[in-house]
């Protein structure tokens, strides 16, 4: 997950200034100078990370910081706050076209996430109420437009494409197209090449000009951190972008780039790609992500996924079991599953306040739940629906039959056991199913 080192390092530089109660100038000074050489090693762009102290140190140095009774906070919420302001301040949405359809040009290297990234945005208008069209634009990379028709498959949008046409022919087409069939938004997944040259930005002002997109998202894989900060800021002075999604998020531990777009390029991060299925992809709050890079958690972002990614109705199902004291294997296999829609458990567990810093350089193998799922399904129905009936025998042919250990198995149904005993607890006893008997 993005920042880890970054977070660290700030916790580290804090923890000094909060063992210090009152804060002399040279106390910000030294905290300072730690901050910038973490976002320098987190991969920021020099000015940036420069500008940033410069203007904490400001900030943090004036009379109301250190004479509050808490110096030490003080400085961490300056920093939040302009980090916040670092990486935009507000949240940059998608501009829409007051007249349908908006036509949305996507733009970006070869590899950069491109058009997993078209059918991404695609699938997340859909769930918005919108109706996308994409257009295959990419006439060069024979299986440009193959990789385009499978994504927008996954994605269930439509995807128009003319072979290898001319990509402004093929552009003005898509957006005919979506006028007669009430499509109000057209993606174009236009080419990319492994380097920016000529040929590529004359096609794509060419692509510009002609179909006046109302937004011009550049794609970049933020694994490349400063390289991919030149490369937007290159696409922008020769196409003026409207804003950035930056990808693989989920795979850069340094997070330079996304510190560093929106200082260097003027443009905003608009969304940001966390895995490669189709729901990974984020609106990109810069307040969030300060509380990130903190170490603060990001909670409304966790509860929005689990809103997003999880099946409303088998949530209520399983509370309901809970509440009854019905939950068994089946209902814990279940619960395995939807948890499993929230993306890799790190990424669930870095979002939760105070966790995140635990995790640094911590393995966490997502093969776990894989592995007690293996446990569950090797079990007969009837050991699943009644966990109390397991004896050695049967512990010992589950063992065999899912490849882990004894142990694991063992292991497992003490969970169940002692889940089964909290629910017992929280149905019976204790002031809430009082309540809850009373609203009945
Ligand atoms: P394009 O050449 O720019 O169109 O790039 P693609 O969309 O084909 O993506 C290149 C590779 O990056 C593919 O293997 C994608 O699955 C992967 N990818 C794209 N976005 C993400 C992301 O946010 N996270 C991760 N981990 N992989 C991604």
């Amino acid at each position: 997950m993005a920042f880890e080192g970054l977070a660290d390092k700030l916790g580290n530089a804090f923890k000094k200034l909060k063992n210090k109660g009152k804060l002399s100038e040279k106390d910000v000074k030294e905290a300072m100078r730690e901050v910038r050489l973490a976002l320098l090693e987190a991969d920021v762009n020099y000015k940036v990370a420069k500008d940033f102290t410069n203007k904490v140190t400001e900030r943090a140095v004036g009379q109301d910081v250190m004479q509050s009774l808490t110096p030490a906070q003080m400085v961490v919420k300056i920093v939040d706050e302009e980090l916040t302001s670092l990486m935009g301040g507000e949240d940059a949405r998608i501009e829409f076209a007051s007249k349908p359809p908006t036509v949305i040009m996507m733009c970006g290297l070869q590899g950069s996430g491109k058009t997993t990234h078209t059918a991404k945005l695609a699938k997340m208008l859909k769930k918005q109420g919108r109706s996308p069209l994409l257009a295959a634009c990419d006439v060069y990379r024979p299986a440009a437009i193959d990789q385009l028709k499978v994504v927008g498959e996954k994605a269930g949008v439509p995807v128009f494409e003319m072979g290898k046409a001319n990509p402004v022919k093929i552009a003005k087409e898509a957006i005919k197209r979506a006028k007669d069939y009430g499509n109000d938004v057209v993606i174009l997944d236009t080419a990319g090449r492994l380097h920016i040259d000529e040929a590529l930005m004359d096609e794509l002002k060419n692509i510009k000009k002609e179909v006046e997109p109302n937004e011009i998202l550049l794609v970049i894989d933020s694994m490349t951190g400063q390289d991919a900060v030149n490369v937007a800021k290159s696409f922008n002075e020769l196409l003026d972008i409207t804003g950035v999604i930056l990808t693989k998020l989920d795979g850069d531990t340094r997070g330079g780039a996304a510190l560093s777009v929106k200082a260097v390029t003027g443009r905003p991060i608009k969304f940001a790609g966390t895995g490669e299925k189709l729901d990974d992809i984020e609106v990109f709050h810069p307040d969030r992500m300060a509380s990130r890079i903190l170490g603060m958690g990001d909670v409304l972002t966790l509860i929005e996924d689990a809103q997003n990614k999880m099946d409303a109705e088998k949530a209520e199902e399983m509370a309901q079991k809970m509440m009854s004291n019905k939950f068994d294997f089946n209902d814990l296999y279940d619960q395995f599953e939807q948890v499993k829609k929230m993306g890799p458990l790190k990424g669930i567990l870095s979002k939760i306040p105070g966790v995140g810093k635990q995790l640094e350089g911590v393995d966490i193998d997502d093969r776990q739940i894989d592995w007690v799922q293996a446990i569950i399904l090797s079990m007969t129905p009837e050991e699943r629906s009644h966990p109390h009936i397991m004896n050695p025998s049967r512990k010992r042919r589950i063992a065999a039959g899912s490849g882990r250990s004894i142990e694991e198995v063992n292991r497992l149904i003490k969970q169940i056991d002692q889940m089964q005993k909290m629910m017992r607890q929280m149905t019976k006893g204790g002031k809430g199913s009082k309540k809850r008997r009373k609203m009945k």
